[in-house]
């Protein structure tokens, strides 16, 4: 890698650290030409196959782009979406795999879009999960609604949150 302030092509590592949730590592690096000291940041490549076969590099941008049509009228904004996916892709990248299905990224988005907007989460999860019934639907909002329940519980009663999954 050259440095990139007087671009000579060597460079001499100085320390390497692993970032704190592990999904990269974090070089100095120090140039033996002009001394300067610059960080490289090394990350897995990580590719998401699209049900056509084709493999591309995973893209927050392309998760927005998914998630922004369930989000249409609500109340989401640019912040909002930008977070979903840093959240999306931290939670891809923690899974270790170097590839994913498009349609496992699609999970992968189910949680952080739930706690975002509830009904941009159904429209989504009617697509992802392939709900074809009323039934589907009605599961879906009885589980929002339990787990919304047990949330108020939990801020009125002051207590712990329980200790089962969710
Ligand atoms: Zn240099």
């Amino acid at each position: 890698m050259h440095c990139p302030f007087c671009r000579s092509s060597d460079s001499r590592v100085v320390d390497s650290r692993l970032t704190d949730d592990g999904s990269a590592i974090r070089r100095r690096r120090q140039c033996p030409e002009c001394g300067k000291r610059f960080t490289t940041v090394e990350t897995t490549s990580l590719s998401v196959i699209k049900r056509s076969g084709v493999a591309e590099p995973f893209s927050r941008s392309k998760v927005i782009s998914g998630v922004r049509k369930a989000c249409q009228g609500r109340p989401v904004t640019e912040d909002d979406l930008a977070l979903l996916a840093q959240d999306v892709e931290e939670a891809v990248r923690a899974s270790g795999v170097a590839e994913i299905d498009a349609h496992e990224v699609g999970l992968a988005i189910l949680g952080p879009l739930q706690k975002l907007d509830q009904v941009a989460y159904l429209r989504f999860a009617s697509v992802y999960q392939g709900f074809d019934s009323l039934e589907d639907f009605e599961k879906a909002i009885e589980k929002l609604r339990l787990e919304a329940e047990n949330a108020a519980a939990r801020v009125s009663s002051g207590k712990q949150r329980p200790l089962t999954a969710t």
